[in-house]
């Protein structure tokens, strides 16, 4: 098989740079190693910045999201019992979209389907190799049979533990890594959201997050132990919980219900340097990871493919200087992100290591935060997203 652009995995960045380049009439083939399924079945984010919506928009498949999406224009921050709102609109003129990552997914695989280009799915011993001459090429095994994929360019939209990064050699790239000492306890549920925008809460037990994905499906996070286990979890252990860190009016207003899913996510910040070698390109999560406090990780993939198919349209008029820049300007945004996304943690979390002294300074913080129009401006439009 021979294509212009190669895409190796079909999560949110992959699938949204296939329709970006089509858009385009730039050739794209889409190799994925897990069935479509397994790919929507995995709940992750929820909050998109205008940007994201802008390129949905772009590429046509807007329509749900804004029927479906639910636009805030602020979220609150909580600590001491006591509940602040940080009105995002009213601060910076602009809103975030609440509208899960499973649906943008499954909305770009519609549209992909009825585009007629072609997805792998369940390939195995997915490789890729000459991207550092001229004739890159992909190559995977699907239902036994060995396949080929010559190609211009490759684009490793294959997440963290994906193959394109690890294809290239270690000398070559930065790798910059924390991880936090927690993690977070998710539980989806079929139960109004105890409030119609989102709360974070710092609070002796730990951070709580009450976040939802529509009016009538809710997404709760409690802060717990790194090597805690979600089997240790039932729902009622996970409700009394989360309602321990809410203050008591807002826990008297939860719905509580059966999970539909439950999972342990741990938190890290990191950044591969350089995005770019040669012929391969990274984006998402294949190249950065920032804990999901600041809503940042799906924007961030969305930005990346945004300057990529960009620059992949003027690469193929005959301009290179997009491609030669790509990494630099992602790379700028990225850092900016994940500046924001640390802070917040930050701020949020319960460190086990923390004596007095750092929970006085988050207290500190936290006041300044809600008394500060600067400061809560400062949060406002790194929240809804920087400019490009
Ligand atoms: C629990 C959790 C909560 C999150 N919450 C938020 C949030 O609130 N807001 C936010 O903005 N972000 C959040 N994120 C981050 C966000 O989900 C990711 O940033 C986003 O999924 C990145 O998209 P991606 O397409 O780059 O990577 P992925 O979604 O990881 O997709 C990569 C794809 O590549 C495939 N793949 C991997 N290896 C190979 C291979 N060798 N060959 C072929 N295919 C391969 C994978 O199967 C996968 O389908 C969260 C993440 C997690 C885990």
């Amino acid at each position: 098989m021979r294509t212009q652009v190669a895409i190796i995995g079909a999560g949110p960045s992959g699938l949204l740079l296939g329709a970006l380049l089509s858009k385009a009439g730039i050739d794209n083939v889409i190799v994925e190693q897990r069935s479509a399924d397994y790919v929507l079945g995995r709940i992750r984010a929820g909050v998109l910045e205008q940007v994201a919506v802008d390129l949905l928009d772009e590429v046509g498949i807007g329509a749900r999201m804004h029927a479906e999406g639910l636009p805030h224009d602020g979220f609150d921050l909580c600590f001491d019992d006591r509940r602040h709102r940080i009105d995002l609109h009213g601060l910076t003129g602009k809103r975030v979209m609440v509208y899960g990552q499973t649906e943008v997914t499954r909305d770009l695989m519609d549209a992909r389907r009825a585009s007629g280009r072609p997805t792998v799915y369940e390939a195995a011993d997915v490789g890729v190799h000459g991207f550092e001459g001229k004739a890159p090429g992909v190559r995977y095994v699907k239902d036994g049979a060995r396949h080929e994929i010559q190609c211009d360019f490759i684009a490793g939209c294959d997440g963290f533990h994906g193959v394109c990064r690890a294809s290239v050699p270690q000398d070559k790239l930065a790798l910059h890594e924390k991880v936090y000492p927690f993690g977070w306890l998710g539980l989806l549920a079929d139960v109004p959201p105890v409030s119609h925008e989102l709360i974070y809460v710092n609070h002796p037990r730990g951070f709580a997050l009450c976040s939802q994905r529509s009016r009538t499906r809710s997404r709760y996070y409690v802060q717990c132990a790194l090597d805690d286990q979600v089997e240790h979890w039932s729902d009622d252990a996970f409700w009394a919980e989360l309602k321990r860190r809410l203050p008591a009016d807002t826990a008297a207003q939860l719905t509580t219900g059966p999970s539909i899913e439950k999972s342990i996510a741990p938190l890290r910040s990191f950044v591969a340097e350089p995005m770019r070698f040669g012929r391969l390109f990274l984006a998402g999560d294949a190249a950065h990871i920032v804990p999901p406090t600041g809503a940042k990780g799906l924007n961030l993939a969305a930005t990346d493919v945004g300057y990529l198919s960009q620059s992949l349209v003027d690469y193929y008029q005959g301009h290179e200087q997009g491609i030669a820049t790509y990494s630099e300007r992602c790379l700028r945004r990225i850092w900016r992100a994940e500046r924001f996304s640390w802070w917040m943690t930050s701020l949020m979390h319960r460190f086990p290591d923390n004596g007095s002294f750092d929970h006085k300074m988050q207290s500190a913080e936290l006041d300044y935060l809600v008394n500060s129009p600067a400061a809560m401006t400062a949060l406002a439009e790194n929240y809804v997203g920087l400019p490009l």
